[in-house]
């Protein structure tokens, strides 16, 4: 099964054969990558979703700027620090900011934070996830101590992209963004949602042979989840099993990428986090966020940010990766990508 070198018939050859479900073989071809790779480790990162302002209005997203039906906030630099202080003091060392577009955090309080928080905890990396910006801001924000960014791609099909988003967003300008913060030294995450709307089998090869090309950090896949208030609220989620072929194809497709088990998958299934380690994922990203504010960042419904999913039991999800056959590991855990 060499994914590597599959072209694009095969691709979508194989992805229509795991559609409904991925075979044992899939998963355990990824799973022997990752272990080869990384070991049973799987990566810990501190979520801190600092504002759910956003300019932009994609079709699928709950805090699109359309949404009247959601109760705005932005952290302060203050509370911000303290998700991160409260992040240390319970063992993390990568914090990842994010939030929609919201030009009140213009660059120089963007790099003031990045700064202070680089400053107070200097063996930690900072990963950032805030959406499209000029080559000129993500070299501000790289020369403040910013270390990675997360910007999913979302589909690689352009046409497919303008099903999903308005006319002002481009798909040409959110690739070149991903080359440009590669170029400038950044650890880049790409990745999709699977089963948005309008996806096809084929919008999926296209995903994977971009993702070839690109040779991201780190990839973002969790399943298409409706949210209430946006235009695709009446569309179908994505499915547990399509995500876990989609996961273990990445991870055969990149095998030194850093893949989370994202909190979408954990929240269409109780187990989908358990499920998606043993598809090849090995990073999860535990909630930081105040409670006011994570309640609040609704990119879609019934997302899970309690529990397990806060990062203050960050002990209780120790136990259930250890009874997943897993280890937890809290350090920076860099990519391997280079
Ligand atoms: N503004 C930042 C962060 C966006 S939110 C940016 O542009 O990158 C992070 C990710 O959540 C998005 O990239 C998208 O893939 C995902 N997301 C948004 N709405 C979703 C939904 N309804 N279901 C599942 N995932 C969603």
């Amino acid at each position: 099964m060499n994914v590597q070198s599959m072209n694009k018939k095969e691709l979508i050859e194989i992805i229509e054969n795991n559609k409904i479900e991925p075979s044992k073989e899939l998963l355990e071809a990824a799973k022997s990558v990752r272990d080869l790779h990384y070991g049973r480790k799987i990566f810990a990162r501190g979520l801190i979703e600092f504002t759910n302002f956003c300019k932009n209005d994609c079709y699928y997203c709950g805090i699109r700027r359309s949404n009247k039906n959601i109760c705005r906030y932005r952290l302060s630099k203050e509370e911000i620090l303290s998700c991160c202080f409260e992040g240390n003091r319970l063992g993390f060392n990568t914090f990842v900011l994010q939030g929609g577009e919201d030009s009140y955090f213009d660059d120089k309080i963007m790099c003031d934070i990045i700064y202070n928080i680089k400053s107070n905890y200097p063996n930690c990396a900072i990963t950032l996830s805030i959406g499209e910006k000029s080559k000129e801001s993500y070299e501000e924000y790289k020369r403040a101590g910013a270390d990675r960014y997360l910007l999913r791609h979302e589909t690689a099909d352009n046409e497919h992209y303008r099903k999903l988003h308005p006319k002002e967003m481009s798909p040409e300008n959110r690739k070149k963004c991903l080359y440009t913060l590669r170029e400038l030294g950044y650890q880049v995450g790409a990745g999709i949602m699977v089963g948005s709307p309008y996806q096809t089998a084929e919008t999926l090869a296209e995903d994977l042979i971009f993702m070839r090309d690109l040779q991201p950090h780190m990839v973002g896949i969790g399943p298409f989840i409706p949210q209430k208030d946006s235009p695709f609220a009446d569309e179908k989620g994505g499915t547990l099993n399509l995500t876990l072929t989609m996961l273990a194809l990445t991870r055969l497709m990149l095998p030194k990428v850093l893949l989370p088990a994202t909190t979408a998958l954990g929240t269409i299934d109780e187990m989908g986090r358990e499920k998606g380690f043993n598809a090849g994922a090995n990073v999860v990203m535990p909630n930081l966020s105040p409670s006011g504010a994570k309640h609040n960042y609704t990119l879609y419904d019934n997302k899970i940010c309690d529990g397990d999913e806060a990062a203050e039991y960050v002990d209780n999800l120790r136990l259930r990766i250890e009874k997943a056959g897993y280890v937890l590991d809290m350090s920076r855990g860099d990519s391997l990508v280079e």
